[in-house]
């Protein structure tokens, strides 16, 4: 089988480079004030180097000295700026995901969850931390079923305090600041005070999420009042602040995340999803959250999910999510496809390669959605055993799409050169929403990290006076079984984490960072990172180009592609292979760094999906 050789393409036009060295003369006021830790108490000795130049908003950006790339100009500065004044990538990560918390507030904050996956350049070693909401104590299998034991209305259930999770963001900033980053997390958390008091510049994407969700925001005085101020959304152009976020941050960094998990803001959180507070004349299914729930919550140092491909060393999030599981699965199944028709990947015409991706897809999710949860138990390293994927492939027709749903596979430890047939199982409800973002220092430690309160506004329930919206995670457990009579590992439990898409990737090449990457979007988060890698890796694209090339979401269900694809000829041509395509009008929102091994990096965020992200490079190159 082909090993990568790192012959990779060339990572930005001069063109690009003269608008990053533009950018670095260009003073962009941002309004927000970093006050720089004490030199010889928190820096380890590295000494203080001055702010980050304020850069403009850009999707690629090749340099040294640090990147950090997220959907947002403002968040991915303030991580520069920490890089700038000598935290590490795990300081940059923390402050920049606050950040996200005030201008994504329905993407992200101190109300949801999410996975950290991490590389230490003084050990070479890669670890994760879980930050995943977890179910109250109360919950069982039947949590989400009306008394007749049918699944309750999905929306219903959603907007509601049944859906709320014990929010994991909070603990898994400490958890980071403390064992990873080196300064305090009250200094990391400033910056986003600061953001939120002094307000940020509404752009297109958040009034049109705003707008999106303004009946369901209606039902909740308090996100009315904040976000729909007289009735409506915030204009384009007018500056959002949110001084009661900013009194949370303060909160938090005075008086620590036992705050929320012990304190004041905890019990606040409590009272809301035991009670929502809702407009006169709605009423919504009760939360069963408790201060116990809060107390006993924890985030977690997991193992990674680890796998090779093409001689790379691929690291990824551990149930309960399912995403590390499910990437090196697509990855593996491409060797094995190779491996049957003595074809690399590389060389195949595009509509080729869309089809081995697609076949890839949907085996990866009939094998996660039938054993992947938070249950003990899941057979892990067999999943993403280059000897399963060998098997699995066996379903493989270079020239023909497999009919759907793709039955699972049986990942026992024993395999032939095709399995028996077993039962398919279908997908759960996903929808969109979630931030991610990457980060790598000057000393090569590299974060990536994707945060979320699930639905884009989450439960649509605001922690009154505190200005976050709280978590729909929960909703992410299937409601009754997929299907009869085979097991669910997803379904709701007491303290169980519901099953998660996110899929924070770092690929290392002889143990050193090559590539971290990652993306929001719900079950399509695996599809995109996979595809990003595929592209970038496989089909010789610069990283900003496999970025931006459009996707294709194959579930195991009727597949999603952007119209580039879904109604263009490589549909047409898809189609004719038996695939099942509908058009989405946009999947996913990557972020992602490429390391060059000596100290050059390019980072690369989307260069049109959700309004473009934000890619900076502390000391850009030219
Ligand atoms: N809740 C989803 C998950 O954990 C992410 C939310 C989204 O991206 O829509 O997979």
């Amino acid at each position: 089988m082909a090993s990568f050789r790192g012959t990779l393409p060339a990572t930005h036009s001069s063109a690009r480079t003269r608008v990053t060295r533009l950018a670095v003369t260009c003073a962009v006021a941002l309004g927000v004030t970093l006050t720089a830790p004490p030199a010889t108490a928190d820096d380890g000795g590295r000494g203080w180097h001055g702010p980050a130049p304020a850069l403009p908003k850009v999707a690629v950006m090749t340099g040294s000295g640090g990147a950090v790339a997220s959907v947002d100009r403002d968040a991915s500065q303030i991580g520069l700026d920490v890089l700038a004044r000598g935290g590490n990538a795990a300081d940059a990560a923390v402050a920049t995901a606050a950040a996200l918390g005030v201008t994504e507030p329905y993407s992200a904050g101190i109300g949801g969850g999410g996975f950290l996956v991490y590389y230490d350049a003084k050990t070479g070693r890669v670890t994760t931390i879980d930050g995943r909401e977890a179910a109250p104590a109360t919950f069982t299998e039947s949590t989400f079923r009306n008394p007749d034991g049918t699944p309750m209305n999905f929306a219903t259930a959603v907007s509601s305090g049944l859906s709320i999770g014990v929010p994991g963001t909070p603990a898994l900033w400490d958890k980071a600041a403390r064992e990873l980053g080196s300064w305090r997390l009250a200094q990391l958390l400033k910056p986003a005070e600061d953001l939120a008091r002094h307000g940020f510049v509404v752009d297109q994407t958040f009034a049109d999420q705003t707008a999106a969700n303004a009946a369901r925001f209606a039902m909740f005085p308090a996100t009315a009042a904040l976000f729909l101020p007289g009735g409506a959304p915030p204009a384009v152009g007018s500056t959002f602040a949110n001084p009661d976020l900013a009194k949370a941050y303060r909160e938090l960094r005075t008086a620590g995340v036992g705050s929320l998990y012990a304190g004041p803001l905890g019990r606040a959180i409590v009272a809301e999803a035991q009670n929502p507070s809702t407009a006169p004349g709605v009423s919504v299914y009760a939360g069963q959250l408790t201060t116990a729930d809060l107390r006993a919550y924890q985030a977690l140092s997991r193992a990674p999910i680890h796998s090779t491909y093409r001689g790379l060393d691929v690291y990824g999030m551990p149930v309960p999510s399912s995403g590390g599981i499910a990437v090196a699965e697509i990855l593996n199944l491409q060797e094995a496809y190779e491996a049957r028709t003595s074809v690399a990947l590389s060389t195949v015409a595009e509509v080729d390669y869309l089809h081995r991706f697609a076949e890839a897809s949907a085996t990866a999710f009939a094998d996660r959605n039938r054993y992947v949860g938070d249950v003990p138990g899941v057979p892990v390293g067999e999943l993403v055993s280059q000897g399963f994927a060998d098997e699995r492939a066996c379903l493989f027709d270079p020239a023909h799409a497999a009919a759907r749903p793709i039955p699972f596979g049986s990942p026992d430890g024993g395999y032939a050169a095709c399995a028996p047939a077993a039962a398919a199982v279908g997908e759960g409800h996903q929808l969109e929403s979630t931030t991610h973002l990457t980060v790598a220092d000057r000393w090569g430690n590299v974060a990536a990290y994707t945060l979320t309160i699930e639905q884009t506004g989450g439960s649509g329930i605001t922690v009154p006076g505190w200005g976050f919206l709280l978590n729909n995670e929960l909703t992410d457990f299937n409601f009754a079984p997929l299907t009869a009579g085979v097991p669910d590992p997803n379904l709701p439990g007491p303290g169980k984490r519901p099953r998660s898409s996110m899929s924070p990737t770092i690929v290392l090449q002889h143990g050193r960072p090559l590539l971290a990457v990652g993306s929001p979007g719900g079950a399509t988060i695996i599809t995109s990172v996979a595809q990003t890698i595929l592209g970038h890796l496989d089909r010789g694209l610069p990283l900003v180009d496999a970025i931006a090339a459009p996707r294709l979401s194959s579930r195991n269900g009727t597949g999603q592609a952007e119209p580039a694809i879904a109604t263009g000829t490589l549909g047409t041509a898809l189609r004719g292979m038996g695939h099942v395509i509908a058009a989405a009008p946009e999947i996913g929102a990557v972020t992602a760094i490429h390391l060059f091994g000596d100290g050059r990096m390019t980072v690369a965020a989307e260069p049109s999906r959700r309004g473009g992200g934000s890619a900076m490079v502390l000391h850009p190159a030219g």
